[in-house]
């Protein structure tokens, strides 16, 4: 499962000159289950928006996104089976590092047992066994942004989301987390959509690259494609 598909999605804000292109102007992509798809481009160009629609915070103007053929425009966003990792972390600072990844499951009313299991899993497959007493603010960054990826995979995803995940870290931590996020991602099979403006982090991660402009698909091509093409 994970068959991720958009099409022709356009996203207009509201304000904004009806003259002017759409902030998206007719993506249509088809993200195979496992598969782990780049959008890459110029700051502007539409790759949050997209990823935003997909994850249900902002409402197209026109198109459709279905997953494994269910529409997803007619579920709000925690009823979609997706998780979404930013770039800022979005850790709860009042929350211990155990709370902030069983957040996910105490919406869903998980029982206690399941829930300590599910969420210990979580960490130590993150490598932050150890930690769950502790609060965001006394970890380092690449840390912070490991506790955010254990709490997008305790829930179980089909898709998981990543914008610009790993734009606030020190280039020594950036290369460690690319490795564990493509790791992650190859063990746990779950279809991914990551949005960069880093053409070495798209070469490194993805299966695919989907290079945008102005709103639109300028290209689709596996990082190989992308080295040999002049
Ligand atoms: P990217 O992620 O590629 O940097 P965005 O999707 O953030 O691009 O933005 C695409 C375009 O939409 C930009 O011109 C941006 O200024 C505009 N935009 C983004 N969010 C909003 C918003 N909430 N209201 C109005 N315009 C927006
Ligand atoms: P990024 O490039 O990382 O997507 P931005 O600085 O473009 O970040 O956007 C940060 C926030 O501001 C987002 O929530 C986006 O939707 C909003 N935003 C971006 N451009 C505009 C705009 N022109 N008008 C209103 N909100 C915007």
């Amino acid at each position: 499962v994970g068959n991720l598909v958009l099409t022709d999605l356009v996203k207009r804000y509201e304000n904004t000159d009806p003259a002017a292109r759409p902030a998206v102007d007719g993506v249509s992509l088809d993200v195979e289950a496992g598969e782990f798809l780049t959008l890459l481009g110029p700051s502007g160009c539409g790759k949050t928006t997209t990823l935003r629609m997909v994850a249900g915070f902002e409402t197209p103007t026109s198109g459709t996104i279905s997953l494994d053929g269910a529409d997803m425009l007619r579920l709000p966003p925690n009823k979609r089976p997706m998780a979404m990792v930013f770039q800022s972390y979005a850790l709860f600072p009042h929350l211990s590092v155990f709370e902030n990844v069983a957040y996910g499951l105490r919406i869903d009313r998980v029982r206690r047992a399941r829930l300590e299991e599910a969420v210990e899993i979580a960490l130590t497959s993150m490598n932050l066994t150890g930690l769950g007493e502790r609060f965001p603010h006394q970890l380092s960054g690449g840390q912070q942004q490991r506790v955010a990826l254990a709490r997008a995979m305790v829930v179980q995803p089909s898709v998981l989301l990543f914008d610009e995940p790993l734009s606030n870290l020190d280039a020594k931590f950036r290369e460690q987390m690319r490795r564990e996020i493509r790791l992650l991602q190859r063990r746990m099979g779950i279809t991914s959509l990551y949005v960069t403006h880093d053409q070495a982090e798209a070469m490194s991660l993805s299966d695919r690259i989907v290079v945008m402009n102005a709103g639109r698909v300028e290209q689709v091509a596996t990082p190989a494609e992308v080295y040999t093409r002049p």
